[in-house]
């Protein structure tokens, strides 16, 4: 059964640049309920364990070295459909291919600096919120 909750971050050059409270007008417009919201900061250890799947890449230690450079905002949504249907408003990975409207097409610097963390299963998003937020910090 698709679970109904999917996980994002809004990333650190998103956040320095102001966009925080924009992008989760639109999150909300959508239709998305907040279950737990959170201001922090990833350690460079907690951002590659959290990015652990991409170890492999060629980018890994820039993605990682990026995420810890400064505070974000990590939260657990709601929805029907969730993953899918947050995956379609954030749009591709790279701003240059994301679809008009999508947050990644309005707000991304980069490929790299892309604005906003979506999971990309059902679960992950299980995995990433429980990084996070514990059951006491989820309503
Ligand atoms: P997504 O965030 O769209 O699921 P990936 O899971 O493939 O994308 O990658 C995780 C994150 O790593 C991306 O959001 C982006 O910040 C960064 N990233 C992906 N590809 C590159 C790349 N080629 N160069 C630099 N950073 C990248
Ligand atoms: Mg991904």
């Amino acid at each position: 059964m698709a679970s109904n909750k999917t996980f994002t971050m809004i990333k650190p050059e998103a956040m320095a640049a102001g966009h925080a409270g924009k992008i989760l007008d639109l999150i909300l417009s959508k239709g998305f309920r907040v279950v737990a919201l959170k201001y922090t900061r990833l350690s460079e250890q907690e951002a590659g364990k959290f990015y652990e799947v991409h170890k492999e890449r060629p980018f890994y230690g820039e993605l990682v070295g990026y995420m810890a450079s400064g505070p974000v905002l990590a939260a657990i949504l709601e929805k029907d459909n969730a993953v899918q249907d947050f995956r379609a408003l954030i749009g591709a990975t790279d701003p240059a291919e994301a679809a008009e409207g999508t947050i990644r097409k309005r707000f991304a610097e980069s490929k790299a600096k892309n604005a906003v963390h979506g999971s990309d299963s059902d679960e992950n998003a299980a995995i990433e919120g429980a990084f996070f937020f514990s059951g006491r910090e989820q309503y």
